[in-house]
């Protein structure tokens, strides 16, 4: 596994240099550890074959079934906004891909991703595991409820736009922690970002987004 990881590691690693540095740093995100964390997950594993080529392109991309791999900057400002320690536990909601998930692995003790359709879930797990990352485990289920089996988190990651904040993924959010999700209409969201401190909640806007719909109990109903 050590071996598959250094491979992986070099592969396509200058365009990933440049991409941190062009599209993520020159728009000011900063935070070290989320750009050491970018600069190790080899984005072009993630997307389709087809796509291969556009995999550290300045843009979203379809991954099937309806999923996006979000555009490389978005992936910084939220991974920058959430920036788990290496004792933390902590909760994607939209496993999709799996890309996300396996930058938070670099950061984060463990991480819990949770995806509605079950063919991602699984090809997410599976590459995953190929890959090398052993601290995700991905759940197939609905992540408008959360998962509260292992909860508190000491962050929660929605990857897909919701029309309101969701009570589960406050319930199960540790004191200290903080949920990072992009909320509002079907058509554009704000990217909010929620610190749970003393029983209150402190809350910022991490500007413009848009993300597939969140599709669930406590999402979009269809
Ligand atoms: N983080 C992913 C991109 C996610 S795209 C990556 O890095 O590739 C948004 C994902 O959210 C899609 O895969 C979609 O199927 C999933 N999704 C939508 N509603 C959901 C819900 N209620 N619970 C879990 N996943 C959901």
């Amino acid at each position: 596994m050590i071996a598959v990881r250094a491979r992986l590691l070099r592969e396509r690693r200058a365009e990933r240099i440049a991409m941190i540095r062009y599209q993520i740093v020159s728009r000011g995100v900063s935070h070290r550890r989320t750009l050491a964390a970018i600069a190790k997950v080899p984005r072009h594993r993630f997307v389709p074959e087809a796509l291969r080529h556009q995999a550290y392109d300045d843009a979203p991309l379809p991954v099937g079934h309806g999923a996006t791999i979000s555009q490389p900057y978005i992936v910084a400002v939220m991974t920058a906004a959430l920036a788990p320690r290496r004792c933390d536990r902590v909760l994607e909601i939209g496993t999709g891909s799996g890309y996300q998930a396996a930058i938070l692995a670099e950061l984060a003790a463990v991480v819990h991703t949770v995806e509605r359709v079950s063919a991602l879930a699984r090809e997410a797990a599976d590459r995953l595991a190929a890959l090398g990352w052993a601290n995700v485990v991905v759940h197939e289920g609905d992540g408008s409820l959360g998962f509260a089996e292992c909860a508190p988190y000491a962050g929660i990651l929605v990857a897909a736009a919701s029309p309101d904040v969701p009570p589960a993924l406050l319930e199960q959010l540790a004191e200290g922690g903080r949920l990072v999700i992009p909320v509002g209409s079907r058509a554009e969201q704000e990217l909010l970002v929620f610190t749970r401190r003393d029983g209150t909640l402190e809350r910022r806007s991490a500007g413009a987004v848009r993300f597939v719909p969140l599709l669930g109990e406590a999402g979009f109903r269809r």
